[in-house]
């Protein structure tokens, strides 16, 4: 049996939850991608003090090659965290905690061990419950999704939210609510409506992308960043777009749409090239939480 141990009982401090001051003192958060999208996903989230991958959809040689593109090493890592149990989130993750020594978090519902196999140091997180990893606050959001016990994140250091959210259904009043107010945020701009419709996939794939435990659309996307924070968000990263499904062109274009003047930095990321670093600037701690 793989160890299993209790997480720490503080709640991470960036969600008002908590009071340990010492998690978030003077980091600044960054983010990049070793790749996203359906044949593989890999996210980046590092303060300079403690670095985690969210996700690992790559191979052993793989990775190593995806994370020296962006300056890190296996070694690096301090732990990885699970959205969900899909090949193209999880393939990576059993081999590279067992070959690096490395702690994996995830809900126990995503957790399958004859498919994972022993990990040297396995978590189980609450779905409803904010935790930290070394200097990291990490918020798990439940969301819509054809997996046993999917969640996305939000990581918050040095007063900065970075909020990842691909693989879900359809936006929730609960999603609104939690991503609101991020400084970054790595949407799932998943397909067009059209494209899938008139698309290769058979059917019964098609009524699962499209359907309310599938992916967001362009416009379901769009429909949510309508509703943040805009005065807040630095950062939007189109992520997780279906090759077969959508282009970069539509997806961009869907959220220009109802970006409108916003001043701040729309990226796209690639299923081979992810995405370089992002860097946030750090924050006075008092504005941080923002309401
Ligand atoms: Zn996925
Ligand atoms: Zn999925």
């Amino acid at each position: 049996m793989p160890e299993t141990r209790d997480l720490p009982s503080d709640s991470g401090s960036d969600f008002g939850s908590g009071s340990d001051a010492r998690r978030d003192s003077g980091s600044s958060l960054r983010v990049a991608s070793l790749g996203s999208g359906s044949r593989g996903n890999g996210t980046l989230i590092d303060d300079g003090r403690t670095c985690v991958l969210l996700d690992l959809g790559f191979n052993l040689k793989e990775t190593r090659r995806r994370l020296s593109r962006l300056g890190k090493q296996p070694q690096d890592i301090d732990a990885i965290l699970v959205t969900h149990e899909h090949g193209d989130h999880i393939r990576g993750v059993a081999a590279f905690a067992r070959k690096h020594d490395v702690a994996v978090y995830l809900t126990s519902g995503s957790y399958n061990p004859k498919r994972l196999g022993a990990l040297p140091s396995l978590h189980f997180i609450n779905i409803h419950r904010p935790f930290g990893i070394g200097t990291l606050s990490i918020e798990p959001i439940p969301v819509p999704h054809d997996a046993r016990e999917p969640c996305q994140f939000i990581i918050a250091s040095g007063g900065s939210r970075v909020g990842v959210l691909t693989d879900i259904g359809h936006i929730t009043p609960f999603v609104v609510e939690s991503f609101e107010l991020v400084d970054a945020l790595l949407l799932e701009f998943n397909h067009d409506v059209g494209m899938l419709a008139r698309g290769p996939y058979p059917y019964r794939l098609k009524a699962r992308v499209g359907g309310i435990h599938g992916h967001l659309n362009n416009e379901q996307a769009a429909g949510l960043v309508e509703r943040l924070d805009l005065a807040r968000l630095q950062h939007l990263v189109i992520s997780h777009v279906s090759e077969k499904n959508n282009s970069a062109d539509l997806a961009v274009l869907a959220a220009r749409k109802v970006l409108g003047k916003w001043p701040g930095q729309l990226h796209v990321a690639s299923q081979d090239g992810g995405f370089p670093w992002i860097q946030l600037p750090e924050k006075a701690r008092a504005g941080a939480l923002g309401g």
